[in-house]
């Protein structure tokens, strides 16, 4: 039996009172894990499968390094051993992109151009010659939310000659907190209009394509294959492996960022060099086990701090300078401002950029992720509900049904229903037994989505009539108290 480390990362930290890590004593790898998971039975379902298998969508490194053998879960562990969980997080090479210059484009910049870009022209790593490269480099990037926001504009001030937008959402006001490509007179418009706007007054020498509704199997192929290096700002995990796929297939370096909370992860994956995103992530979280950043919240800067990060690579693979971050994850903790590095390797098994690959063509990513497509009516979880007005008239009644208010508590301060009682959903398994099968059960969140993952996973563990309030606080604002305040 070895004594070890295991290394916590936040969005599980629920399971341990909130520690980074806890050392427990075990002689392999999958007896740590179950040993930790003893009494959340939440927990032990996001490790193993209903046939007691350690699940792939599980990614493991022990003493930075990743295991990615079939029977990892039984790799002996020592004493001083440091075992870490790197969390599948939702809510973004060596071969630089060959730019063929005419003996045309290859003349001087213009003058305008020379004193645009004579920051770039002094360093002599990047010159004349590489800010040629700049202006005939085309980037694509997947999402302009938090990681794409501050990634668009570094890149169209540093001068990449072309810049795709892929988007489909429209710019609310909690946006603005980190999405620092828009401003508050951009509320309620299309944020491909609204960014594309910002990018050309930013810099007009550059040209920026606009690629509206969400990225899907059917359009990935031919959008990604007009450009040379793609950087995923996605906030969702169909998006995620549908671009890796999309990558692998095509040749092309994938810039990955991710943000969650205080935490957020950078790597670039290239199949032809280097691990993918199904070598380290093989498998998609089981649906609604993973927090989202509108769910868990996020530090505004951190998204600029990854987003940046990913321009930074973009550039250097356009460049062809540098060590890129293929091979390596990087790990960024805010809260300690710690910057670790783990050794991500290619698996020879893995289905698309393997020795012999299985997916040769993209699949069906929402089927795949267990979720409904991102951007579609239905992209919350399908479950029981009762309308504002429906509950309205129930809370008047008698017996009243149990309203169970899902937030966390600095939301419930904010303003909250009459009579609610607060049971923030990740601490649901653990204080179940305060709720009474027997009776009518409504619960609520924001908007739907938390609550909508409780009344699952009630329902789950036997409870039968619970609902959730259809469309959350949001709908009772507007439609029965506009009293309470929003956020
Ligand atoms: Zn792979």
């Amino acid at each position: 039996m070895a004594h070890l480390e295991i290394r916590i990362p936040s969005a599980l930290r629920v399971y341990s009172r909130g520690a980074a890590s806890l050392a427990v004593d075990a002689s392999t790898v999958s007896e740590a894990l179950g040993k930790w998971a003893v009494g959340h039975e939440s927990l032990q379902r996001r490790f193993f499968g209903n046939d007691g298998r350690l699940r792939e969508s599980v990614s493991l490194f022990l003493n930075d390094v990743q295991l990615l053998s079939a029977d990892r879960a039984s790799t002996p562990v020592h004493d001083g051993d440091r075992l870490e969980i790197v969390p599948s997080i939702a809510g973004g090479s060596g071969t630089p992109p060959e730019t063929k210059l005419g003996a045309a484009e290859a003349s001087t910049l213009t003058p305008n151009r020379l004193r645009r870009y004579s920051r770039h022209l002094l360093l002599p790593e990047v010159g004349l010659a590489g800010q040629r490269r700049m202006q005939h480099a085309r980037v694509l990037i997947v999402g302009l939310g938090g990681l794409g926001s501050p990634a668009a504009l570094y890149l169209a001030a540093a001068g990449v000659g072309t810049i795709g937008i892929v988007e489909f959402d429209r710019v609310d006001v909690s946006n603005l907190q980190r999405q620092v490509l828009y401003a508050t007179s951009d509320i309620d418009q299309p944020k491909l209009e609204r960014g594309a706007a910002r990018l050309r007054e930013l810099n007009p020498e550059i040209t920026v394509l606009t690629h509206p509704g969400p990225l899907r199997a059917e359009n990935a192929l031919d959008i990604i294959g007009q450009y040379d290096v793609v950087l995923d700002g996605s906030d969702n995990f169909p998006t995620r492996y549908l671009v890796n796929d999309a990558c692998v297939l095509l040749g092309k370096p994938d810039v990955y960022g991710s943000v969650y909370r205080f935490e957020g992860q950078a790597t670039v994956f290239d199949g032809r060099t280097g691990p993918c995103y199904r070598c380290l992530f093989p498998e998609p979280p089981p649906p609604g086990s993973v927090p989202t950043c509108a769910e868990g919240g996020v530090l505004g800067v951190l998204p600029g701090l990854v987003g940046e990060i990913q321009a930074t690579e973009a550039l250097k693979l356009v460049l062809g300078i540098g060590r890129s971050l293929v091979g390596r994850l990087l790990l960024i903790d805010a809260l300690e401002l710690e910057f670790r590095e783990l050794s991500v390797r290619k698996r020879p098994e893995c289905p698309i950029c393997g020795t012999h690959p299985t997916i040769r063509a993209l699949v069906d990513y929402p089927a795949f992720c267990g979720v409904a497509a991102p951007g579609s009516e239905e992209s919350a979880v399908v479950v029981p509900s009762i309308t504002a007005e429906a509950l309205a008239v129930r809370l008047k009644a008698d017996p009243r049904p149990l309203l169970i208010d899902v937030r966390l508590p600095g939301e419930w301060e904010i303003g909250h229903l009459e009579g609610a009682c607060l049971i923030p959903r990740a601490e649901l398994p653990e204080r179940v037994g305060e709720l009474t099968s027997a009776a009518e059960i409504v619960v609520y969140c924001k908007s739907g989505v938390r609550s909508a993952l409780a009344v699952r996973m009630l329902r789950d563990l036997g409870f039968t009539r619970v609902v959730q309030l259809e469309g959350g606080l949001n709908a009772w604002v507007e439609r029965i108290d506009p009293t309470i305040p929003v956020y």
